[in-house]
């Protein structure tokens, strides 16, 4: 049986230096409810991003809701089409409707000129992704936010390590948020956070993801349980030193595929110009679904299991109503991620990649 590869594979911290911070946490008997293990990952956190507000919470999923909510926002929300389920289901949860503008070819990324034509008087936000980790096209974005007055939220899921411009790419838009799940770059097994400048969001967010306490015995918001706990944060403060390693670990990997792989047939998507990238993930695009399809068969064979990530285009949601999106519907169908985790060697690179050129 040949060793089974993944699309990831997460990476742990040694185990001696997370069982020292759990000795910490059991000699002070405080797991949960804003410990100072959770205090010493939101600071060091908001450091490293060069932000003012950040709130670890329970998952990316949550921090989505919660920005949403603490944003205030309804009715419509114009949002990609290409990205992971959660940012458009966040949508919903929270009972607006998704209007979705299409994607850029190159990027991926929400395409800015799409923007304009799908704005409405119900319209109340922007909600982009920075896809795998590739800036969106901020500055047109928040151009046309500003000429309407809405609000922007990045679903920056994959960007932990990114800089575009010169900082971090957490610090765009009037939210951004984060999933630190155990298949992203920077994880704390679940987890998340949402990131804001702005001081009265912040103080909204704070309270909402807290059931709304304002003291022990009083509520002055609607809130939720968004927390997270002791015993996460600590898996996040033995990853974060880890991180610049992982990060050179991968991009060695994308210069093997890079080079190996046969491009006549295949593209990668476009970084935009001034980012200093994460190489989070390895999207490849398919001339077409079927050789894509023949690719996944074949790798599957040798135990070799990719992602179709994303897909399908959020367009085909049974939940939201039939929009068009041809650039997102057509590359969800012929995007497929490769495995990528530091400890893939050269020689499943290899068979990676001669699998790939053999079959298309
Ligand atoms: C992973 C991911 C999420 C959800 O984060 P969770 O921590 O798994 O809830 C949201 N959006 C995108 C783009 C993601 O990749």
């Amino acid at each position: 049986m040949q060793e089974l590869i993944n699309v990831t594979r997460t990476h742990l911290p040694p185990l001696e230096e997370y069982v020292a911070r759990l000795e910490e946490i059991w000699s002070r008997n405080w797991v949960t409810n804003y410990g100072p293990v959770v205090q010493e990952l939101e600071e060091k956190l908001k450091q490293y991003f060069g932000v003012k507000h950040l709130f670890y919470v329970g998952n990316g999923t949550i921090a989505l809701q919660i920005a949403i909510k603490a944003a205030g926002l309804k009715d419509e929300i114009i949002t990609t089409p290409f990205s992971y389920v959660a940012t458009t289901s966040a949508i919903v949860w929270e009972n607006c409707i998704p209007v979705y503008a299409d994607i850029e070819a190159n990027s991926l990324c929400i395409d800015p000129a799409k923007l304009r034509s799908k704005i409405s008087a119900r319209t109340s936000a922007i909600l982009a992704t920075h896809v795998y980790g590739n800036p969106c096209d901020t500055h047109a974005i928040e151009k046309v936010a500003k000429e309407h007055n809405l609000k922007v939220i990045y679903d920056a899921a994959h960007s932990y390590g990114v800089e575009y411009e010169g900082k971090s790419l957490l610090q765009y838009g009037d939210i951004s948020t984060i999933s630190f799940h155990a298949t992203k770059l920077f994880h704390t097994i679940e987890g998340g956070a949402i990131i804001t400048n702005d001081d009265a969001l912040a103080e909204k967010i704070s309270l909402m993801m807290n059931f709304g306490h304002s003291a022990p015995t009083q509520f002055d918001e609607l809130g939720i349980n968004g927390k997270n706990s002791e015993i996460h944060a600590a898996i996040g403060l033995c990853m974060m030193d880890r991180i610049p390693m992982l990060i050179e670990k991968r991009k060695l990997i994308f210069a093997i595929y890079d080079s190996i792989i046969n491009w006549e047939q295949l593209r990668k998507p476009v970084i935009r110009e001034n980012t200093l990238y994460n190489y989070s993930y390895y999207p490849v695009i398919f001339k077409d679904e079927q050789s894509l399809l023949k690719v996944q068969e074949a790798l599957g064979a040798e135990n070799i299991f990719p992602r179709r990530y994303f897909y399908p285009s959020l367009t085909k949601l049974p939940y939201v109503t039939e929009q068009q999106a041809p650039v997102a519907e057509d590359i969800a169908n012929r995007v497929l991620c490769l495995p990528l985790y530091p400890e893939l060697d050269r020689e499943n690179i290899s068979r990676i990649c001669r699998i790939i050129n053999n079959n298309c």
